[in-house]
């Protein structure tokens, strides 16, 4: 503790005085910034909190806007993602948790037209294109279109149709209907019956500056090189690709892929300021006292 006294005055401060790392420590052990357990446990951070508060309030229009954010094909990601956010929610506690994929699903579907892809927004000069098919291929031509980056995917299907069926065959009748409408509302450029050999893959070279693929394709075109998972990213072969399972795994595999392409894209290492990926730790204080069991 030390003392300072103001000029011309009687009056005396005491001061304590800390050393950096207490006042790191003191600060790091302020969770009030801590995300709700349920967007912590999401690796594409849904605001679950603001996205379920909307659909409670029946503003469906708004919590499909946020959940567009992680979701470029929001029936995909509601039909097949795992939920390891609501193993987390506290009411489990007390009671069931928040259904929240059903919830997501319910939006994806009642939510209205979504805001169709950027056609008059300024596009980014680079290039980028992704050959192959899959769910990865699909969710990183989303990512990268929702970037703003001119997007091409080379695919060896001889249509929108094909090309869905082959990403996503699980989705049920209705709900591929209006995610074909989705697809073929983006800003996405599409070349079908490709042949993905070496010789079609080094004849594109030249003409994109980034080239991602599905790792099923660059199993084919390069078996002996190994993708970095946390970056999607063969450095040897510059080539943007990566294995992920399932869902959820594709979606946030294809986040992380596109941050890597803007990366490329600006000529910097794939590894630069990405920031903190995937899902995190809460701590966050949450109150539980006024709560009460409800189905989900
Ligand atoms: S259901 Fe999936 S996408 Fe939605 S908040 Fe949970 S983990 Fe994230």
């Amino acid at each position: 503790m030390s003392q300072i006294q103001e000029r011309g005055s009687t009056h005396v401060y005491r001061v304590n005085k800390i050393s950096k790392e207490e006042m790191e420590s003191m600060v790091a052990r302020c969770v009030y910034e801590h995300p709700p357990f349920c967007s912590a446990a999401c690796p594409l951070k849904l605001d679950a909190r603001a996205f379920l508060e909307a659909a409670a309030a029946g503003n469906f229009k708004k919590a499909l806007q946020l959940y567009e954010k992680i979701a470029p094909f929001p029936l995909i990601l509601s039909a097949g993602c795992e939920a390891p956010c609501e193993a987390k929610c506290r009411l489990n506690e007390i009671g069931d948790g928040v259904a929240i994929r059903e919830v997501e699903r319910a939006v994806a579907r009642f939510g209205g037209a979504s805001k169709l892809g950027g056609i008059f927004r300024s596009k980014k000069r680079k290039s980028t294109a992704v050959l192959g098919s899959g769910l990865f291929a699909l969710l990183l031509a989303g990512e990268l279109e929702k970037k703003a980056y001119p997007v091409t995917v080379l695919c060896e299907q001889d249509s929108y149709e094909s090309f869905l069926r082959a990403c996503a065959p699980f989705l049920e009748d209705e709900a591929f209907a209006s995610e074909l409408k989705r697809l073929k509302g983006k800003d996405i450029q599409f070349e079908f019956n490709c042949t993905l050999d070496a010789a079609f893959y080094t004849e594109k070279q030249g003409s994109f500056d980034v080239l991602c693929a599905s790792d099923e394709v660059r199993t084919r075109l390069f078996p002996d090189l190994e993708p970095i998972p946390e970056l999607m990213f063969c450095e040897a072969e510059r080539i943007v690709t990566g294995r992920t399972d399932g869902v959820l795994g594709a979606a946030f595999g294809a986040k992380k892929a596109a941050l890597t392409v803007d990366r490329l894209a600006q000529n910097l290492d794939p590894r630069n300021t990405r920031g903190q990926e995937g899902a995190v730790e809460s701590q966050l204080y949450t109150e539980r006292q006024k709560a009460s069991p409800a189905s989900p």
